[in-house]
């Protein structure tokens, strides 16, 4: 679980690095889940969406509640397409919307309140924008409309704050249905609520997608897609066994009975691979399907989902998922296949820094932690055997770990103190 006041050491230059992340990688941050104040942050609104015109229209009601003192204005990335048609409240006294920001590709929205609110003391108010977005539609190509977070289209605060939202997102063409992931179905109507993010998650919308179940025992997949049938059932079958070996590794202690991938119609080279950030287990994979492994990576952050993602703490995450990628690997395709991908860790880690010692957001992070960390798990388990490593993952997932502490403690007590301080060398050096 992470806490709200993780995110308060973030600057907004750093907020920006970070939200930069998700464009960078395959993965994304999935943060802010845990709920620390009684009462908090919440939105609650429209979204209209034109297809053809790529029109936007949002009508948002905020109840913003601090949760820290003297806190006199608050701000927003949003993207620079659209016009505010609308801001007001009681307590509001004034808004400015800078279009131009250096190093930022939004516009920054900042709302100024008439007096400094206390801790908790909530502030009301309404936001309406519209305007013709440059990004997130594809009607003619792709017959596909993508609300991504990184877009902007719905506005996120510069700080990271968390706040809980109710969407109600309609779209003007009645070719196109939303994908409800919470309900498995296709709908012209989403109504889209998350609890505790800080984070919108994408709202996407296409003609001709379908959901398609795959089950097997008491594992069922789900398959979002307007692929053909071969595609959609390779990538079916391929999910129930991705499910299947981490359930029988990773998760052997603690079980993940479903999930579901949505297939975006369009190549990877416009998307990338990642999670939704709220809902339940949720895919969006944009690969070509022959890249299948990447998949697995993915699916293994259903256990791997902890650390601080602000810190290099996160290779609790990365590295490990990284590395049961390549359990995977080793599980379809055979030892020598493992082995070529090993081979080429070993030899980009010689060059990396410590994996503890480095900064988070250094230039080398995104190879410290996919590189670098997976090639140190190699290496642990070449120590402990592959029925020791197996036990120390399945382990680590039980207990929830979530810090390297609190890894080592797990790897002492399958192992020994010697394994321990050996490992936090090389996780130091
Ligand atoms: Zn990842």
């Amino acid at each position: 679980m992470k806490h709200l006041n993780s995110l308060k050491i973030y600057n907004i230059k750093k907020g920006y690095l970070l939200l930069m992340f998700p464009l960078l990688t395959l993965c994304i941050f999935n943060i802010g889940y845990s709920k620390t104040v009684n009462e908090s942050t919440s939105i609650k609104g429209y979204l209209y969406l034109g297809v053809v015109e790529r029109h936007v229209e949002a009508k948002l009601e905020y109840k913003y509640v601090p949760i820290e003192a003297g806190i006199s204005e608050v701000s927003f990335y949003l993207t620079n397409d659209v016009e505010i048609d609308e801001l007001h409240g009681h307590g509001i006294k004034d808004y400015s919307f800078s279009k131009e920001n250096a190093q930022i590709p939004f516009g920054i929205l900042t709302v100024e309140f008439k007096e400094q609110l206390e801790i908790g003391q909530a502030i009301e108010f309404t936001l309406s924008y519209s305007g013709r977005s440059t990004k997130g539609f594809w009607p003619n190509k792709y017959k596909w409309i993508d609300i991504d977070p990184d877009f902007m289209i719905l506005p996120s605060f510069t700080d990271y704050h968390t706040f809980d939202y109710e969407i109600k997102a309609r779209v003007n063409d009645s070719d196109y249905k939303f994908v409800d992931a919470k309900n498995q179905q296709m709908t012209s109507r989403l109504n889209v609520e998350a609890t505790s993010a800080n984070y919108f998650s994408s709202i996407v919308a296409g003609s001709e997608m379908n959901f398609n179940q795959f089950t097997e025992g008491s594992y069922t997949v789900n398959i979002i897609s307007n692929k053909a049938d071969s595609v959609v059932n390779y990538l079916g079958n391929k999910s129930l066994e991705i499910l299947k070996f981490f359930n029988n590794t990773i998760g052997e202690k603690k079980k993940v009975n479903s999930f579901s991938v949505l297939y975006r119609p369009m190549p990877d080279s416009i998307f990338r691979t990642m999670r939704n950030l709220t809902n339940d287990r949720l895919i969006m994979f944009t690969h070509n399907h022959d890249l299948i492994h990447t998949l697995a990576h993915e699916v293994s952050h259903f256990w791997w989902n902890r650390g601080n993602d602000y810190t290099m703490e996160k290779w609790l995450d990365e590295s490990f998922a990284q590395y049961s990628e390549l359990l995977y690997v080793r599980h379809t395709e055979g030892l020598e296949k493992f082995q070529e991908k090993v081979n080429h860790l070993e030899k980009e880690s010689q060059r990396l820094p410590s994996l503890l010692k480095s900064d988070r957001f250094g230039k080398n992070w995104s190879d410290i932690l996919y590189v670098k960390g997976p090639y140190l798990l190699y290496q642990l388990e070449e120590v402990l055997g592959k029925e020791k490593f197996m036990l120390l993952l399945s382990n680590l997932n039980e207990v929830e770990v979530s810090n390297t502490e609190e890894m080592l403690n797990e790897l002492e007590k399958i192992s020994n103190s010697e394994v321990r301080n050996m490992f936090y060398q090389k996780l130091n050096e």
